[in-house]
């Protein structure tokens, strides 16, 4: 009986142990990355404001709105499509923290997907935040939080078009455009974005990504057939400047992402970045804050010797500076090249680092808040 007694005791002491580290880590995903305004005039939003239905929900999420001195157009950036792409996510806050508009206006969605940066994927093994300098940042998930919207269907069926799909893709932002008033949070928070873009009539949207060395869409731009000769001008800018990246047309039958829905239901001009990150791919080896960041990995080094990637990868990796750097030309490219065909629309902005600037000196000097 003494005995029952005290392994009872050691068990209830082992699962107290237990809770407490995933109530910890559960609370210390729920807290939002603080974001410093810039030298820009800047106003801060809600999605909200143009999709009622999401406040009060774990949909909601900041909107950035930076005004330049000349008039012009808009063009809308959407980080955190999917939270375990801390380029796109990296991009959009180094873009707030630091950036001039000098003509036009920038809307910039940092956490595009709120929900999915409150939990991540420990099954695949993922870190759940990631240091650059001082400031640490949440590595998330794809998908919307179960949390937030539970159970998934078998099949998904993306409601304008009847497509089916896994059950869990319910939960991916980027399979819910152009999203519905009376649909899933995924769906709502979708709809949002794309009231926002009619409301405020905005004339280019970029929506940034990261995805595995290993997928065929990899350092790409996947561009709507109506944004083709802006990112094709882009795009030729781009490997004059050094910086390669491929063109692929947005699929006419593959429904739900920006920019296939975004192009057909808006008048924005959609466009889709992809750069390459390990820590998303199924070759990678251990999968930590340092893959996240530094985006080394020996497997990736072997299976690109056997012609199994898509992607160059070599010794030095992908790292998280060079990912957000192509990031940051590609918005600059594709703007400089809006403002050339249309320039009524023109966005133009000053004070960010160049891509040979960004891989130099690292992502600390534009993110650091100390000095
Ligand atoms: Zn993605």
């Amino acid at each position: 009986m003494k005995g029952n007694k005290v392994s009872a005791s050691i068990f209830l002491v082992i699962a107290l142990l237990f809770s407490s580290i995933s109530a910890y880590s559960f609370m210390a995903m729920q807290e939002n990355e603080v974001i410093y305004e810039g030298p820009n005039k800047t106003e801060v939003r809600m999605l909200s404001d143009y999709n009622p239905s999401l406040k009060g929900t774990s949909g909601d999420t900041e909107v950035y709105v930076l005004t330049g001195d000349e008039p012009g157009g808009s063009l809308l950036v959407l980080g955190g499509t999917h939270a375990n792409e801390p380029a796109g996510f990296l991009t959009a806050l180094l873009m707030i923290e630091n950036m001039k508009v000098d003509a036009g206006t920038m809307y910039i969605i940092p956490r595009a997907n709120n929900s999915a940066f409150t939990h991540n994927d420990p099954t695949e093994g993922s870190p759940s935040h990631y240091n650059i300098g001082s400031r640490t940042f949440r590595f998330g998930s794809r998908a919307t939080n179960p949390i937030d919207q539970w159970p998934d269907p078998d099949v998904y069926i993306h409601a304008s078009s009847g497509q089916q799909l896994s059950g869990s893709e319910t939960r991916n932002l980027n399979r819910a455009y152009p999203g519905r008033v009376k649909g899933t949070l995924t769906e709502k928070i979708a709809l949002g974005i794309k009231n926002m873009i009619v409301e405020e009539d905005i004339t280019m949207t970029v929506d940034l990504h990261e995805a595995s060395p290993e997928y065929p869409v990899i350092n790409a731009t996947v561009s709507h057939e109506k944004s083709m000769m802006l990112a094709s001008i882009a795009v030729i800018n781009m490997e004059l400047e050094g910086v390669p990246m491929g063109l692929e047309p947005s699929p006419m039958n593959l429904h739900g992402l920006t920019h296939r829905e975004l192009g057909d239901y808006t008048d924005t001009y959609p466009l889709l970045m992809e750069t390459a990150n390990p820590s998303q791919g199924r070759l990678k080896g251990k999968t930590d804050a340092n893959l996240v960041v530094e985006g080394i990995d020996p497997i990736y080094v072997q299976a690109y010797k056997a012609d199994k990637l898509f992607v160059k990868f070599d010794e030095k990796g992908h790292p998280i500076e060079e990912r957000v750097g192509r990031h940051l030309v590609g918005i600059y490219e594709f703007a400089k090249a809006l403002s050339d065909l249309e320039p009524e629309n023109q966005v133009r902005f000053s004070n960010l680092p160049n891509f040979e600037e960004i891989t130099t000196n690292g992502l600390e000097p534009y993110l650091d808040r100390d000095n």
